[in-house]
């Protein structure tokens, strides 16, 4: 059945938040996918500028060294929501930057203003041009607040928990679940002293997947998209 997907999807963007274990990686890239848009994952961004800094061996506490930097990042992500990438100058990260060493690391450059400053200005001239779905934390209401759609994708922290456990230990007994406390709980405490990605600013959809599958997160995210703007896949 003919949709008007080709007539206006290719301005729209989708902006979906949430915090670490909510899913919205997978969720926005098939999103992305089923309605032929881009798809910018901001974390990877920075993640990128995390690797590239301890690669030079820089003291991420070092605020004025780290703000000084960052902006000069030769960071590119590639837009494709079926094979995104992540590469630091010629050196392909998209595995590097998952590595738990990266993850406890992060938050320092997320919570660097300077950082945060340059890395929102490469986001938001990817969203002027359109057509894509953009994830983060703070999208929603600083990358994109006029998307026409914006989403605020949550779960439970005992889900986000468990989800990050099985996908980086492939189990949710006690000491995996231990181990990952570091990468939701504190990383999400230390990420919302600078974006608000806890509740939902006005005008964003709440989607709570707690009890949902990925398909099923997929289709209320893409039910919001046909509410708010009419397209459809
Ligand atoms: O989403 P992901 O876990 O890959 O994000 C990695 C880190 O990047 C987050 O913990 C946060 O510190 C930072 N981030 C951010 N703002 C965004 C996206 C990610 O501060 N829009």
């Amino acid at each position: 059945m003919p949709s008007d997907s080709t007539d206006s999807s290719p301005n729209l963007v989708v902006a979906i938040d949430g915090p670490s274990g909510s899913g919205k990686s997978s969720v926005a890239r098939r999103v992305a996918a089923a309605l032929h848009l881009r798809y910018l994952d901001t974390g990877a961004m920075y993640r990128a500028v995390t690797w590239w800094l301890l690669e030079q061996g820089v003291d991420l506490t070092d605020t004025r060294r780290v703000g000084q930097l960052a902006p000069q990042a030769p960071v590119r992500v590639g837009l494709d929501p079926v094979t995104p990438t992540v590469h630091v100058g010629d050196v392909d990260v998209a595995a590097a930057i998952r590595e738990s060493r990266i993850s406890a690391e992060v938050s320092k450059v997320a919570t660097n203003l300077t950082a945060r400053a340059d890395l929102v200005a490469r986001q938001q001239h990817v969203a002027a041009q359109g057509g894509v779905v953009i994830e983060g934390r703070d999208i929603t209401t600083v990358v994109a607040p006029d998307a026409a759609v914006r989403v605020l994708l949550t779960a439970s922290e005992e889900t986000r928990l468990a989800r990050r456990a099985q996908e980086l230990h492939g189990t949710v007994d006690a000491g995996a679940l231990d181990a990952t406390r570091d990468q939701v709980a504190r990383r999400d405490a230390d990420d919302s002293t600078v974006a608000r990605f806890r509740e939902a600013a006005d005008g964003v959809d709440v989607v709570d997947s707690s009890q949902l599958t990925l398909d099923e997160t997929v289709g209320a995210v893409l039910e919001l998209v046909e509410k708010r703007t009419g397209i459809t896949p």
